[in-house]
C-alpha cells in the first residue's frame, strides 16, 4: 500500500495541512490507530486517486469509543450546565465558519462536490445548525400536570415531567453531505446532553474527523464526541448492535436502515432513520413555467443529484410538457461539470465507482425499457466518476427509473392531465420524503400539500433546508425527524414524577 497520496493537494490550499499523514480515529479526545492497525484509502472521486489513508475502526474500536462516551456522559458532560453546554456548541458553529474554506475543500476533495457549493451550502448550514441547536440547551423543559385518577376519587397529586438525555448515542451517516450530515446528527445529540460515537461514511471520512477536532477546541470535553471511520458491515454493524449504546441515529439507504432497525432490537435501543426518496416535483398548467423549469433542474441536479430528497420524478401538466422538458434539458446541457476545486465547476463527479456504476446502470436500463434521454444519458469519458446531467422521457410508472432511487443527476419527466390521478401517482411510492408543487393557485397548492404523503412539501421552490424546519420521511423514508424542535424528541426520554398531596 502506498504511504503517500497522489491527489492534487496543491489546489487544496486550506485543507493541505489536515490531509498530511495517516488520519487516525478520535476516541476520548485522542488520535489513535485502529486496534487492528488497519487503514483504508479514501479516494478523490474527481481523479479516482488516493486522497488520504484513514485508520479503519472495527468492533474493538467501537467498544473503546462507547466506553469513552459513557465516561464522558456520567462525568464532565453531565456536570456542565446547560448554558455552558450551549455556549460550547455555539463556539463549534463559530469554528466551523472560521474554517469554512478548509472544510469546504475537504468535502469537495472527498465527495467531489464543487467547493463553492460546499462552502455556501454544507458549511454554512452546518454552522447555522450548531447555532440553532445551541439555543435549545437552555430551553429544554418538561411540564406540570394535574392528574385525576378514576380509581382514587378525591386524591390530589402534583405531577411533572422531566426530559432527560438518553446516554450514549451511535450515529451513522452517509457521504453526500459529509460535514452537514455530521452536524445534523451531532448538534441535537449534544444540546440534549448525550455523548456520541459517530461513524462517517467510508467514502468521506475526513471532514467529520476535522469537526471532532474543532469540537475539542470549542470546549466540548474529551469523549463526548468520538469519531470512528470504518465500513458499514464492520464498524456500522458494531454500533447498531452494541448493548452499551442507547440509541442509533442513521442516515442512508432504506435497505441499510432496515438492517439497522433489526440490529437494534438486541437491546431495544432507540432508532431514528432518515432514508431514501423518490420525490415528485409537480408543475401545474397555471405555474410560472420559467421558475418551475429552474426549480425542477435545481431540484434534481443540485449536489450531482446525490440528495435523498431530490425531485427525481417530474410530473408536468400536459399542455406544458414539451416546453418544460425542453427547458430542463437545456438547463442540464448548460451545467458545467468538472473537478470540484475548479472555480467554474457547477456539478462534480459522483462519489465513487460504485455510485457511478449504479447511476450509469439506471441510464442504460431506462434506455432498454424504451425511455429516451432528451439530455445527457451517458458517462463522461475522463478520469474520475463523471456523468452527464440527464433528463428522461417516455418512461412509465412501472419503470425502475420512476420507482427506484437513482441517487444521481437523472430526472424522469411524465405528463399528467387530472389532479386526482396526479395525486395518486405522486403517492405511488414506498418513499415519502419530499415533494414540490408549482402553481399560482393558492388553494390548489395547499390542498395538494395536504394530500401528498411526504415529510417536506415545497411550494414554488425546492430544496429549502433550514435548522428550524423538521426534515424526514413518511413510509419507508424513515422514522423520526431531523432538525427543528422535533429532533429533540429523538434524543430525550420523558419521565413522569408524581407526588401525593
Ligand atoms: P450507500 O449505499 O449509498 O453508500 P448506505 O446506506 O450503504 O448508502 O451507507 C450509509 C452509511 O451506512 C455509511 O456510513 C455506511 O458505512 C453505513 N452502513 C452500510 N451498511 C451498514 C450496516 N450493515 N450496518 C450499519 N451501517 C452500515
Ligand atoms: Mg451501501
Amino acid at each position: 500500500m502506498a504511504t503517500t497520496t497522489d491527489a492534487p493537494a496543491t489546489a487544496a490550499r486550506h485543507a493541505a495541512g489536515f490531509l498530511q499523514g495517516t488520519k487516525q480515529l478520535l476516541i476520548d479526545g485522542e488520535w489513535v490507530d485502529a486496534a487492528s492497525g488497519k487503514t483504508f484509502e479514501t479516494i478523490d472521486p474527481g481523479t479516482g486517486k488516493v486522497l488520504a489513508h484513514v485508520a479503519e475502526a472495527d468492533a474493538e474500536d467501537v467498544d473503546r469509543a462507547v466506553a469513552a462516551a459513557r465516561r464522558a456522559f456520567t462525568g464532565p458532560w453531565s456536570k456542565m450546565s446547560p448554558s455552558e453546554r450551549g455556549r460550547a456548541i455555539h463556539r463549534l458553529g463559530d469554528l466551523v465558519m472560521e474554517h469554512a474554506e478548509e472544510l469546504a475543500e475537504l468535502d469537495s476533495l472527498d465527495n467531489g462536490k464543487p467547493k463553492a457549493v460546499a462552502q455556501a451550502a454544507d458549511v454554512a448550514l452546518a454552522a447555522d445548525l450548531f447555532w440553532y441547536m445551541a439555543g435549545w440547551a437552555t430551553k429544554l423543559k418538561g411540564g406540570t400536570v394535574n392528574p385525576s385518577v378514576p380509581y382514587l376519587p378525591g386524591a390530589e397529586f402534583h405531577a411533572y415531567t422531566l426530559r432527560e438525555p438518553l446516554g450514549v448515542v451511535g450515529q451513522i451517516i452517509p457521504w453526500n453531505f459529509p460535514l452537514l450530515m455530521a452536524a445534523w446528527k451531532i448538534g441535537p445529540a449534544l444540546t440534549t446532553g448525550n455523548t456520541i460515537v459517530l461513524k462517517p461514511a467510508e467514502q468521506t471520512p475526513l471532514s467529520a474527523l476535522r469537526l471532532g477536532e474543532l469540537a475539542l477546541e470549542a470546549g466540548i470535553p474529551a469523549g463526548v464526541l468520538n469519531v470512528v471511520p470504518g465500513f458499514g458491515e464492520t464498524a456500522g454493524a458494531a454500533i447498531s448492535a452494541h448493548d452499551g449504546i442507547d440509541k442509533v441515529a442513521f442516515t442512508g439507504s432504506t435497505e441499510v436502515g432496515k438492517m439497522i432497525a433489526r440490529a437494534a432490537t438486541g437491546n431495544l435501543k432507540r432508532v431514528s432513520l432518515e432514508l431514501g426518496g423518490k420525490s415528485p416535483n409537480i408543475i401545474f398548467d397555471d405555474a410560472d413555467v420559467d421558475a418551475a423549469i429552474a426549480g425542477a433542474a435545481q431540484g434534481i441536479f443540485f449536489n450531482q443529484g446525490e440528495v435523498c430528497s431530490a425531485g427525481s420524478r417530474l410530473y408536468v401538466a400536459q399542455e406544458h410538457f414539451d416546453q418544460v422538458v425542453e427547458g430542463v434539458s437545456a438547463a442540464a446541457n448548460g451545467i458545467k461539470v468538472g473537478y470540484g476545486l475548479d472555480a467554474d465547476t457547477e456539478m462534480g463527479p459522483l462519489v465513487s465507482q460504485e455510485q457511478f456504476d449504479r447511476v450509469t446502470g439506471y441510464m442504460a436500463q431506462g434506455r432498454e425499457q424504451g425511455a429516451t434521454p432528451t439530455a445527457g444519458g451517458n458517462a463522461i469519458q475522463r478520469d474520475g466518476y463523471y456523468v452527464e446531467p440527464t433528463v428522461i422521457t417516455g418512461a412509465d410508472a412501472s419503470h425502475a427509473i420512476v420507482r427506484e432511487e437513482v441517487f444521481g443527476p437523472v430526472i424522469a419527466a411524465l405528463p399528467f392531465s387530472d389532479v386526482d390521478d396526479l395525486a395518486r401517482q405522486a403517492n405511488d411510492s414506498h418513499y415519502g420524503l419530499a415533494a414540490g408543487v408549482w402553481t399560482r393557485d393558492v388553494s390548489k397548492a395547499h390542498q395538494l400539500a395536504k394530500r401528498i404523503q411526504a415529510g417536506t412539501v415545497h411550494i414554488n421552490t425546492y430544496h429549502v433546508f433550514a435548522a428550524e424546519l423538521p426534515f424526514g420521511g413518511y413510509k419507508q423514508s424513515g422514522w423520526g425527524r431531523e432538525m427543528g424542535e422535533e429532533v429533540l424528541n429523538n434524543y430525550q426520554e420523558t419521565k413522569s414524577v408524581i407526588v401525593a398531596l
